[in-house]
């Protein structure tokens, strides 16, 4: 049952008010977000109904908050400006990391940028494999390092031959990591001393990756993402599947991070410009 269909048949249950109010709560957590946040909106949706109390006006008037809660931020997508740019793409491990870069790599290439991918995942066997294949496929060279190779130095490679060579946008995988480990974490760091080295102005834009289908433990990952790595904004990935990935609204709502694009799918095509009103459309249906 959708969303929007739960909230009607909620309505229309002969239930007292009181009662709706903390189902639509239940409902609302079950949609991935967070407790406080819904308390606030629902508080806010209550006091602006007043006595109308129906399933229309309720849904129309949360997602009229929800929409606020977006409001502050940038609308999605990424120009970026004129000249040499690095993006450097951060998150846990299987979130869809390297898959972006690939269809980022593709949107950029095809808004006339000559693209470079580097691979500084050394730490999994198929982690600069991957990225690879992705460059053979998309005719975007790849800089990757041996297994077990100091991160830090695959990204000093990768920008000696991006400054050298005509390129104008350098793409940075990363390994995945949790976010619990600080030695990890904190290599972060490092990675982006070295790009301000070449350039104190890069990397121009540091994205986390989030995994659509991930419920609220994703606040807590964006919030040490950006104490390591100065997170700059979000790409939601998977949100072809049944997520409707609710739990970035945690992280726009905290952090005030713009959603540039959601991932829609398993090939280079399947990136769309993260689009507010849509996103929390969708949420109610399905
Ligand atoms: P990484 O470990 O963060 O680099 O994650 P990968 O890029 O290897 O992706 C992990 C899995 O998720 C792979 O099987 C991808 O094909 C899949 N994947 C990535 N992005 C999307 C997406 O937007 N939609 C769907 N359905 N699958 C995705």
């Amino acid at each position: 049952m959708s969303l929007k269909e739960r909230i009607g048949t909620l309505f229309g249950s002969g239930r007292n008010r009181d009662e709706i109010i903390s189902e639509l709560e239940e409902i609302l957590v079950l949609a991935d977000i967070s407790a406080d946040l819904v308390m606030e909106l629902i508080g806010r949706v209550r006091k602006k109904s007043g006595m109308i109390f129906n399933s229309d006006t309720f849904i129309r008037m949360l997602k009229e908050e929800l929409l606020a809660v977006f409001a502050g931020t940038a609308s999605g997508g990424l120009s970026l400006p004129p000249g040499k740019n690095v993006l450097m793409l951060v998150g846990i491990n299987g979130s869809g990391k390297t898959t972006q870069v690939a269809k980022l790599g593709d949107y950029f290439q095809k808004r006339d940028r000559k693209v470079l991918f580097c691979a500084s995942d050394t730490f999994r066997a198929a982690g600069s494999t991957q990225l690879s294949l992705w460059g053979d496929r998309l005719g975007i060279p790849v800089i990757g390092g041996s297994r077990g190779a100091d991160p830090g130095s695959v990204v000093y490679n990768s920008l000696s031959s991006f400054q050298t060579r005509d390129y104008d946008l350098l793409i940075i995988d990363t390994a995945g990591r949790v976010q619990t480990r600080e030695s990890l974490m904190r290599e972060l760091g490092k990675l982006i001393n070295i790009i301000q080295k070449f350039d104190p102005g890069q990397p121009a834009e540091v994205l986390l990756v989030v995994d659509a289908t991930m419920g609220q433990n994703t606040l807590e990952q964006a919030r040490k993402f950006r104490e390591f790595s100065g997170l700059t904004g979000l790409i939601l990935a998977k949100l072809d599947g049944s997520a409707k990935g609710g739990s970035v609204i945690n992280i726009v709502h905290q952090m005030g991070l713009p959603v540039r694009f959601a991932g829609t799918g398993e090939t280079e095509k399947d990136l769309e410009i993260f689009d507010h009103a849509r996103f929390v459309e969708e949420i109610f249906i399905q």
